[in-house]
């Protein structure tokens, strides 16, 4: 693909498959991103890159360009941040040894989900999610949510997230997850960039945030999700400002999970303002 100007590129450089969340293949979330028009794609399952190579065959079938992906779980100060790493390189054996630590870590806090649901009355709650996970290294806490959502406990996933399973709120368990460095050194040590996504929605004061845009950028940070499923319109405008005030590039991506949840499809969220550098714009 070639375009003189890449903000007219439909680019999603984020979303979910049954390797990690999400509900569909990545085949299926190939042909769904090819069906809504996507021109260049990313899979960017949480800590795994299990379905790369899967993913990158499906959209080489259709004509989809494709460029590597994965959303790693970072702990910074009391909060979990996201980093999207892009175009990297999948046989990274360092990459593969951090996302296989980081992962390592998610049965054991399953499980303890899972005794803490019990105490409130919940029972089978961890082999429920695990029943939707298949693996228990990659039960998260949306395959809880599916599993309260079946059982009538709660209307919907985003109804599980007010209740349960987040600080102060039963089922949840503090995880250590890999640092801010960690992650970004794998992803710039596989000769990928490291993406702040979705920052929207941490829960972090103005200046803390500030710090931690600085340090992100400080170990190698280069670009941050503006149009991302995540973001209102103000936080468009918001995230906008703020990749011009720090000199980052912008990136775009529904997160996109299933067809249920996820209130934004593959593809369908509005262009990169024209005053930001596109992640991707040496990459078509
Ligand atoms: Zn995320
Ligand atoms: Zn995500």
């Amino acid at each position: 693909m070639h375009r003189s100007d890449p903000h007219a590129v439909n680019a999603d450089l984020h979303c979910h498959s049954t390797v990690s969340d999400g509900t569909l293949s990545p085949a299926d979330i190939a042909k769904r991103a090819f069906d809504n028009g996507v021109e260049l794609w990313a899979l960017t399952d949480h800590d795994e890159i299990g379905g790369q190579s899967e993913a990158a065959s499906a959209a080489k079938n259709l004509g989809l360009a494709y460029i590597t992906g994965v959303e790693i779980s970072v702990s910074w100060a009391t909060e979990t941040l996201h980093i999207v790493g892009l175009n990297f390189d999948p046989a990274d054996a360092a990459l593969e040894a951090g996302l296989h630590k980081t992962r390592s870590g998610r049965a054991r806090r399953a499980e303890q989900m899972g005794e803490h649901l019990k105490k409130v009355g919940i029972e089978g709650a961890f082999e429920g999610a695990l029943s939707y996970a298949g693996n228990p290294n990659l039960v998260s806490r949306t395959h809880f949510a599916r599993f309260l959502v079946e059982k009538g406990i709660c209307s919907d996933v985003h109804d599980v997230f007010s209740n349960y399973l987040v600080a102060g709120k039963p089922g949840y368990v503090e995880m250590q997850w890999a640092t801010l460095a960690e992650a970004i050194e794998w992803i710039s040590g596989a000769g990928g960039v490291a993406v702040l996504a979705h920052p929207g929605r941490y829960r972090l004061s103005a200046l803390e945030a500030d710090v931690m845009v600085e340090e992100f950028i400080k170990l190698g940070g280069r670009a941050v999700e503006v149009i991302t499923g995540s973001h209102s319109a103000s936080q468009y405008r918001k995230y906008t400002t703020l990749a011009q005030e720090f000199g980052l590039m912008a990136s775009r991506g529904s997160d996109f999970h299933s067809l249920g949840e996820s209130h934004t499809d593959l593809g369908a969220l509005p262009p990169l303002p024209d005053a930001l550098t596109p992640v991707w714009h040496n990459w078509l």
